[in-house]
């Protein structure tokens, strides 16, 4: 049983963390709760970020490129997103992973892409390159139509309410990307001089292009960790 937003209770008690309710509730759906613990329904990102290797530019690039790699796209913070058919799976939506050659075309204008991190099935391991990438990439600049074409029955997924019906580890993913999207999209011109600004390590980081900037001399150079609390 849903509400008018598509919530079961359930959703509803984990997304507010009241936790005794939610321990009632999902006695018979803890597989969907892959790490146990209550939390709040956006938190769980199993991701590796690899955030040593931000700054590692050439790493990056390989990464983008690799055959394994898939990004989330976006349109005007909308994910792109499929309906799963309800017999595979409790969650109601999926978020469409794209191949580099689905957007090759569209990576030319160089969009806000950010590096989410690789899928590491056993932590225990050391990680090598093989691990699935995944980004998320504004295409915000690219027609809609062009966009949800990119994925077969694909939709434009706003973030309330249909992202409360991602799996939990999807759920975290979006997330991230999405607050992701939101920063490039707001600071895209230097908050110091004006002047517009470019993104680095992996999408974590802004620089302004203007090098008279007083921003690339080593006195506010603004990182997303800073600008990332106000998004939240
Ligand atoms: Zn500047």
């Amino acid at each position: 049983m849903i509400n008018s937003t598509g919530q079961t209770a359930l959703d509803i008690a984990v997304f507010w963390n009241h936790r005794d309710v939610a321990n009632l509730l999902q006695t018979d759906s803890a597989e969907h709760n892959p790490d146990s613990n209550l939390r709040n329904f956006f938190s769980l990102n199993l991701l590796n970020r690899c955030s040593d290797k931000r700054k590692d530019k050439t790493w990056m690039r390989n990464k983008v490129l690799a055959s394994n790699t898939r990004f989330i796209a976006f349109h005007n913070l909308s994910a792109l997103a499929v309906k799963v058919a309800e017999k595979q799976s409790n969650s109601r939506y999926m978020l469409s992973k794209l191949e580099y050659r689905d957007i090759e075309i569209y990576m030319a204008a160089d969009p806000a892409t950010v590096f989410l991190g690789v899928v590491q099935e056993d932590r225990s391991v050391p990680l090598t390159f093989e691990e699935p990438g995944l980004f998320a990439v504004d295409l915000s600049a690219v027609g809609e139509a062009t966009v949800l074409g990119l994925a077969p029955g694909a939709m434009l997924m706003p973030g309330y309410p249909l992202a409360m019906q991602l799996s939990p580890e999807e759920a975290g993913i979006y997330a991230e990307a999405r607050s992701m999207m939101a920063w490039h999209d707001r600071y895209q011109f230097c908050p110091t001089c004006g002047s517009p600004s470019r993104s680095e390590e992996g999408g974590y980081k802004r620089v302004c292009q203007n090098m008279d900037c007083r921003s690339n001399n080593g006195t506010a150079v603004y990182l997303h960790e800073i600008a990332f609390l106000s998004h939240f």
